[in-house]
């Protein structure tokens, strides 16, 4: 389970937050919650390392998944999980951005070469 003031994983036996003292034994009813978002950040955060390389042959199209993915995750009430929800949102948008440079850009080439052939 995890702390209800702090955030942080504490010993599903323990009556207080080895961390920061904070009496713990109200905090277990929202763990499977809290493990759900926990694992939604971890993909968001994946997703978005692998989207920023990829995105210029993908569009950016993997970002979608990671960026819903990550502000899912944001429900949680612990700290690092919520962190690593908003690293991967910030990747995520990264990686739809440089997916969006290279539709422009094929878009311009595609007005370019229709002008090309009118004239
Ligand atoms: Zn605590």
């Amino acid at each position: 389970m995890y702390c209800r003031n702090c955030g942080k994983e504490i010993k599903g036996d323990a009556v207080f937050c080895q961390y920061c003292g904070c009496k713990a034994a109200l905090t277990d009813n929202n763990s499977g919650a809290e493990i759900t978002w926990r694992v939604f950040a971890r993909i968001s955060k994946i997703v978005g390392i692998v989207s920023i390389p990829i995105s210029i042959y993908v569009l950016g199209l993997t970002a979608v998944p990671g960026l819903i993915f990550g502000i899912i995750a944001l429900k949680t009430k612990n700290e690092d999980v919520k962190g690593e929800a908003r690293a991967g949102i910030v990747l995520n948008i990264i990686a739809s951005a440089l997916g969006s440079l290279v539709i422009m850009y094929i878009i311009i080439v595609i007005v370019s070469v229709a002008i090309d052939a009118r004239t």
